[in-house]
C-alpha cells in the first residue's frame, strides 16, 4: 500500500486488537486510519494463541467484557461477512481440589449475578459435553455453554477486510520508532516508511507496548511473559467439544473441526522474557496432561510446538483508556486473553474516540490504577 504522511488515527500493532480498533473506529464514521505493523498480519501472540473465549472470569469488569465479547462474536461472521470460526462447544474448568472449587464457585455467583448461565456440572455431565474426558480424580466441574473459541487467523483477517472496506489503511512490514509529542500531545509517529502526522495515535503494540509507551515518555508496569502451545495430528472429531481447562491442572485443550488438538500450559515460574525459544519441559509436560485427560490422544504426534508472548500486568487485567500524552491511547496488557477481549475492546476505544458512550465504563482500566493501588485482580487465570 502507499504510504500516506498525515492520517485522523494512528495505530501501533496490527494484531487483533490494533485491526478490530481500527475496524470500529471506520464503522463509527472515524475512517481515516492507519495501522502500522512491524511485521505482517498475525506476526504476534493473535497467531499463536489458544483463541479460547469464555465469560466465566473472576472480577466484574472481565465478567462483563467477557459476555459482551461472546454477544460480539456469535454475529460477527454476518456483520464481517467472513467466517471467524466460532464454535461454542463450552469452557468445561476442572477443579482438582475441594479449595480452586470453591473458587470456582465465587466466580460463578458472580457470574449468575452479571446474567452469565455458568453451572456447576457433575462428572457424568462433564463427560455428557466432553465424552472422551477421563476426571475421576477431579472434585468438580464448571461450564458455560456459550463459552468456546474460535479462529485467531480467520478472525483478524476478517476484522482486516471489512475495516480496509471502510477506508482504513494498514501498514505491514512498517515499524513504529517514535512518537512525536508537542506540548504534551501526540501529533505523529516515526515509522520506518516514514513519518506520519496523526491527531491521536493508539498503542497496540501487544507484548512490546511498553517500548511504543516510552516513545511517548511514559512509563508502563507491562512485561512479556513467554507461552509453549502445541497442535497434534488429526484423531476423530467429537474426543474435546469443548475449550477443556483446569487452573490447577495448568492446562487447556481444545478440538479443531478437522481434529487435531491444539493444548497449552502455562511456564513454571511465569519467567519474564521475550524468547520465543520451545522446550521439551513444555512437550513432556503437556503429553503426560493430553494422555490422561484424554486417554483417547495416547500415542499420537505433535506436529507443531510454536511459542507466543502474554503482555502481562501487575494484576492480569488490561489497560485501556487516554495517558498523561493527549490523544495517545492503550489498549494493551492483555495477558491470556486478548483474544477474546480483543473484538470489546476496539469496540470500546473505538466509541470513547468518537465521543459516544461506550457499552461498558472502562475508566477503572486506566493504568494510573497501579500508581493509585487499584488493582483489580483477576483469579481465573494460571
Ligand atoms: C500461547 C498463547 C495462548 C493464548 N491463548 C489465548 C486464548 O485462549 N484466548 C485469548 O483470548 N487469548 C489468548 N492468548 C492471548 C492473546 O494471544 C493476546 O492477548 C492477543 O493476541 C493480544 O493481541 P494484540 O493485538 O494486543 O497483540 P499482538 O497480536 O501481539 O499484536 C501486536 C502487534 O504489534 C506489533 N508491533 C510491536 N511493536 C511494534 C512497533 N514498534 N511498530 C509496529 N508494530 C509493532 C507486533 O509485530 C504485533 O503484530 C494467548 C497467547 C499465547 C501466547
Amino acid at each position: 500500500m502507499e504510504w500516506k504522511n498525515k492520517a485522523d488515527v494512528v495505530i501501533v500493532g496490527g494484531g487483533i486488537l490494533g485491526i478490530a480498533t481500527a475496524y470500529y473506529l471506520a464503522k463509527f464514521g472515524r475512517r481515516d486510519v492507519a495501522v502500522i505493523e512491524k511485521g505482517t498480519v498475525c506476526e504476534g501472540s493473535t497467531g499463536r494463541c489458544g483463541a479460547g473465549i469464555r465469560a466465566q472470569w473472576g472480577t466484574e469488569m472481565n465478567c462483563r467484557l467477557g459476555m459482551a465479547a461472546l454477544e460480539i462474536f456469535e454475529q460477527l461472521d454476518d456483520e464481517l461477512g467472513m467466517q471467524t470460526g466460532l464454535n461454542q462447544g463450552g469452557y468445561l474448568l476442572v477443579a482438582y481440589t475441594e479449595r480452586e472449587l470453591e473458587n470456582l464457585k465465587k466466580s460463578m455467583a458472580l457470574q449468575n449475578s452479571l446474567g452469565i448461565k455458568s453451572r456447576a456440572v457433575s462428572l457424568r455431565e462433564a463427560r455428557e459435553i466432553c465424552p472422551a474426558l477421563d476426571a475421576s480424580d477431579a472434585a468438580g466441574f464448571m461450564c458455560h455453554a456459550r463459552d468456546g473459541h474460535a479462529d485467531p487467523f480467520l478472525t483478524t483477517f476478517a476484522y482486516l477486510e471489512a475495516a480496509r472496506r471502510l477506508g482504513v489503511s494498514y501498514f505491514r512490514k512498517t515499524e513504529a520508532t517514535g512518537v512525536t509529542v508537542k506540548r504534551g500531545k501526540a501529533v505523529g509517529v516515526d515509522t520506518s516508511r516514514g513519518h506520519i502526522d496523526a491527531d491521536a495515535v493508539i498503542n497496540c503494540a501487544g507484548a512490546r507496548a511498553q517500548d511504543v509507551a516510552k516513545m511517548a515518555g511514559i512509563d508502563l508496569p507491562n512485561w512479556a511473559e513467554p507461552h509453549e502451545i502445541m497442535i497434534t495430528e488429526p484423531i476423530e472429531p467429537g474426543v474435546c467439544p469443548p475449550m477443556l481447562m483446569s487452573f490447577s491442572g495448568n492446562y487447556y485443550i481444545q478440538q479443531r473441526p478437522h481434529g487435531s488438538i491444539i493444548c497449552g500450559a502455562s511456564p513454571k515460574g511465569h519467567p519474564r522474557s521475550f524468547s520465543l525459544n520451545v522446550t521439551s519441559q513444555f512437550l513432556t509436560h503437556m503429553s503426560a496432561v493430553l494422555s490422561k485427560v484424554l486417554p483417547a490422544t495416547k500415542g499420537i504426534r505433535a506436529v507443531r510446538h510454536w511459542c507466543g508472548l502474554y503482555d502481562m500486568t501487575p494484576d492480569g487485567s488490561p489497560i485501556i483508556g487516554e495517558t498523561d500524552v493527549k490523544n495517545f491511547y492503550h489498549s494493551t496488557g492483555y495477558s491470556g486473553h486478548g483474544f477474546m477481549l480483543g473484538p470489546i475492546a476496539g469496540k470500546l476505544l473505538a466509541q470513547h474516540l468518537v465521543g459516544a458512550k461506550p457499552d461498558i465504563d472502562f475508566s477503572m482500566l486506566d493504568y494510573r490504577r497501579f500508581a493509585r493501588g487499584e488493582l483489580i485482580v483477576e483469579p481465573n487465570i494460571t
